[in-house]
């Protein structure tokens, strides 16, 4: 079979990569791909942006795709499920009426909210309808959020009200353009961060294995927050204990309350939890695809055909089977350009490529290009 991957990041290189190593697989595209897929075996670009829902379409008629998986949130939230679909074609990911559980907090917390799914106490506010007071009235640290995509930035965590009440009014005055015209201010809430990462079908549910990503930017959890400096898996935290209420508390009522709602769930469904001291899996967020870093540490414990998996999803069998994983731990670690996660520097060369890969381990590259003679 023909696969289609829609992406251009580590996550994408390692989902290309494990579809090649299937024997049931003829070539992938990766649109629009990164060096790093280009070089592996099976494995081509496609000059395609992620987010150019009808160039993609037209790719996967020419090149004959039997099968698309979209990496990241922006197309899948664009809709570009419901664009494959109409034009017959098979793609795996959640339907843009799924997607706003990461497309729009204020959705996933309503949804969460009249799901009975334990998440923080929140209120949303747009610049019209925003109340000084009630941030006052609360207890501090109080979290902000925009509403909308922000590529993970949209996050505040003011110690103070006026913190708080600063952070709104810049996302009110456009700091994350249009994702910031509607913001969520909700309780801080302390615990155990845990990543829960899932693929659902529908009706059945399919949890992958455990892991864990590392956001701050230096040694030791300190310097800033970045999109994520590395993963492993298994994560020791997540018991089996963890795990049956987080299935119980969360990730089922989701899934079942999707289907009820009238918008089954088909995709990678990506829980960012916070334990509570009590053992209660708060929801702090949904994604609607699979993390980046987290993927890198998964893909290289995934024992099972990838291809047969989604395949399964797509046909709404996941409860016919299971995922097997190598029990050795998985850790990956993001070498990212200089000024990360800020103003980044572009362009630099990577050496070395050739001898890391004669190690043990894999690099998987993202937004990275070849230019000249590779090594
Ligand atoms: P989110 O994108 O909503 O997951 O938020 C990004 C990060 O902010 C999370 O990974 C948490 O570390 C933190 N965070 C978000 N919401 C809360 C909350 N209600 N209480 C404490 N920390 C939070």
């Amino acid at each position: 079979m023909r696969i289609l991957i829609v992406g251009s990041g580590g996550r994408e290189h390692a989902l290309a990569w494990k579809c090649a190593a299937s024997t049931r697989v003829g070539a992938v595209i990766v649109a629009p791909g990164n060096a790093g897929t280009a070089m592996e075996p099976k494995v081509q670009n496609a000059a395609v942006d992620a987010i150019d829902i009808d160039a993609l379409i037209a790719l996967a008629r020419a090149e004959r795709i039997d099968l698309t998986i979209i990496g990241p949130e922006a197309p899948l939230v664009a809709g570009i499920v419901d664009a494959f679909a109409d034009a017959g074609l098979k793609c795996f990911g959640p339907r843009r009426n799924c997607a706003q559980l990461e497309g729009s907090k204020t959705f996933s917390k309503e949804f969460l909210r009249r799901h009975r799914i334990p998440s923080a106490a929140y209120r949303t506010f747009t610049r019209a309808t925003f109340d000084a007071q009630y941030v006052e009235r609360h207890a501090t640290p109080i979290v902000v959020k925009a509403s909308g995509l922000a590529a993970g930035k949209g996050v505040v965590i003011a110690a103070s009200a006026d913190e708080a009440i600063g952070a709104i009014q810049a996302m009110f005055g456009g700091e994350f353009g249009d994702a910031g015209h509607e913001v969520v201010i909700e309780e801080f809430l302390s615990g155990e961060e845990v990543s829960f990462i899932v693929m659902a079908d529908g009706a059945h549910v399919l949890p992958l294995a455990t892991s864990q990503d590392h956001k701050r930017l230096l040694d030791g959890d300190r310097g800033p927050n970045t999109g994520g400096m590395g993963a492993y898996s298994p994560a020791g935290i997540v018991t089996a204990a963890v795990h049956a209420r987080i299935m119980r508390e969360v990730i089922h009522p989701t899934v079942r309350a999707l289907a009820a709602d009238g918008m089954p769930y088909t995709g990678f469904l990506y829980a960012g939890l916070m334990i509570a001291a009590d053992g209660t899996p708060n929801v702090l967020e949904f994604n609607c695809r699979l993390g980046d870093p987290e993927t890198q540490p998964l893909i290289m414990r995934l024992q099972s055909d990838l291809t047969v998996l989604v395949e399964a999803a797509l046909a709404g069998r996941l409860d016919e089977l299971q995922a097997q994983w190598d029990p050795r731990t998985a850790l990956g670690v993001v070498m990212a350009a200089a000024g990360y996660p800020g103003r980044v520097q572009t362009g630099d060369s990577i050496a070395g490529l050739a001898g890391a890969a004669a190690l043990p381990g894999k690099i998987f590259h993202g937004g990275t290009r070849a230019f000249g003679q590779l090594p």
